[in-house]
């Protein structure tokens, strides 16, 4: 594949042989880890050059040749990093890369009962988890988790799939959030109405009805509209009489879920409802421990102390407790000649602890939202990129900051990484007007918007 890649590269960009020879012929690749291409560059190419001039044209190649998308490293031939590559070998075993039934469901490879801690707050979930995942459709159905933000239950969810699919990859399983299935739903119909395509719909109910298994992540989302849970309640009747194995997450149980018909609450009481609950001390400590062991933060060797004192101060969300640790390395990295220590500790939970105990909007806390939802980072949404998938969501946040909180325009670009006055008030045009139009966009930030101020 790779002689057809830089074929192809060479043919696009018109290079010249001398060109072709000099820069792409001699380039190697190493080793492919996740999606990730790691090309050698001999040592007498500038890595710097080619990375400036070949980077973006590459990456377009290999899409064009193997119809995925790759990130791409180059590493020159002398550089120490290739040690460290070998010395660890689970991560430089060259891996074919086709797409595993895991990955085309979806599923964050992270998130498997390997890696879930299990405590006194979640052994029963885990437990209710286990056994559905063993025996989907004859054990507990559907099978209901609820719980807080941030303690397990989408972690939970993907195990369940995995462990499902590891089994059986033919098994057919989909996991989606309301979100999805209520976004999907609003566009077939949609589909069907404007041109009169009903193959729209019957179409989405294939997809949804034809499964095994059917995991539907924050069903709380499925919020006021009644054609979204009629759909729902038949693709779930359709899906339960024919055996199949349900699973639904929640923020609260189905009776508390107000905005839930009563015909779907009664169904979701019909399996097991498990809760998931705040981690006590040694499960935080535990889950810390189990997040160094993963990520190979060994190697920071941080103190006891400073552990402890993480786990003694973020106590409701594991994202946070995660994100507090993320950040304490982060901020490690960036001070020099530091040490990991309780003060560097407690600049890194600066503010995560004040929105453990009472949580105002800010358009911090928006832009975490924002951000998460997406599936981006702050610093994205801060940035210049202009890629669709983050300026998009950058115009959300600057919409909701605007709105949610007293911001000027001038101060919700500054908050942006500095955007200016136009730019700012052009989002946030965009976004009001189509909101109004655009149902499914509208949908999306009413979801957002019950995620930054749930009441
Ligand atoms: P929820 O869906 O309930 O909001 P998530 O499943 O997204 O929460 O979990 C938030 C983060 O915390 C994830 O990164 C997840 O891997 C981690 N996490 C949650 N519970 C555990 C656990 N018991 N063990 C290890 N990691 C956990
Ligand atoms: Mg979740």
């Amino acid at each position: 594949k790779w002689e057809e890649i830089i074929e192809h590269l060479k043919v696009e960009h018109d290079l010249s042989n001398v060109s072709f020879n000099t820069w792409i012929r001699p380039l190697k690749v190493y080793d492919i880890i996740d999606d990730t291409v790691i090309i050698l560059v001999n040592s007498n190419s500038s890595v710097e050059y080619i990375e400036k001039k070949y980077l973006l044209p590459l990456k377009v190649c290999i899409a064009d040749i193997t119809g995925e998308e790759y990130e791409i490293r180059f590493l020159s031939e002398d550089d120490n990093v290739l040690e460290e590559l070998k010395s660890n070998p689970s991560e430089s075993t060259v891996k074919k890369r086709t797409k595993s039934a895991a990955e085309k469901a979806g599923l964050n490879p992270k998130y498997t009962f390997d890696t879930f801690v299990v405590g006194g707050n979640n052994n029963f979930a885990h437990a209710a988890s286990l056994a559905v995942a063993e025996s989907p459709g004859e054990v507990y159905n559907p099978l209901f988790l609820y719980g807080g933000v941030g303690l397990g239950k989408t972690h939970l969810m993907h195990s369940i799939a995995h462990f499902i699919l590891d089994k059986n990859p033919k098994k057919k399983v989909l996991y989606v959030t309301s979100e999805t299935f209520t976004n999907e739903l609003i566009e077939a119909l949609k589909m069907g109405k404007t041109s009169g395509n009903e193959s729209a719909i019957s179409k989405f109910r294939d997809k949804y009805r034809n499964n095994d298994v059917l995991l539907i992540d924050d069903i709380q989302f499925i919020i006021g509209k009644e054609s979204t849970q009629e759909e729902f309640f038949h693709t779930f009747n359709h899906l339960h009489t024919s055996g199949k194995q349900i699973i639904i997450s929640s923020d609260k149980p189905p009776k508390d879920i107000e905005t839930l018909e009563a015909r779907l609450r009664t169904r979701f009481e019909w399996g097991l409802i498990a809760d998931i609950s705040a981690p006590n001390y040694e499960t935080r400590m535990a889950i810390l421990q189990k997040k160094i062991e993963l990520d190979q933060l060994e190697k920071y060797n941080i103190p006891k102390d400073v552990l402890k004192y993480i786990a003694e101060n973020v106590k409701t969300n594991i994202r946070e407790l995660e994100g507090s640790l993320n950040k304490l390395i982060a901020l490690y990295k960036l001070n020099h000649e530091g040490e990991i220590d309780i003060p560097l500790a407690a600049e890194a939970l600066k503010d995560i602890i004040s929105s453990d105990n009472k949580r105002e909007v800010t358009p911090e806390l928006i832009l975490d939202i924002v951000a998460d939802h997406f599936g981006i980072t702050v610093a994205d949404l801060k940035s210049n990129k202009r890629n669709a998938d983050i300026a998009f969501p950058r115009q959300i946040a600057m919409f909701l900051i605007r709105t949610m909180t007293e911001s000027s325009l001038k101060a919700v670009g500054i908050i942006l990484g500095g955007k200016d006055h136009s730019t700012v008030k052009y989002g946030i045009e965009k976004i009001a007007s189509e909101e109004k139009k655009d149902e499914t966009l509208n949908n999306t930030i009413n979801i957002i918007r019950k995620k930054i101020n749930p009441a």
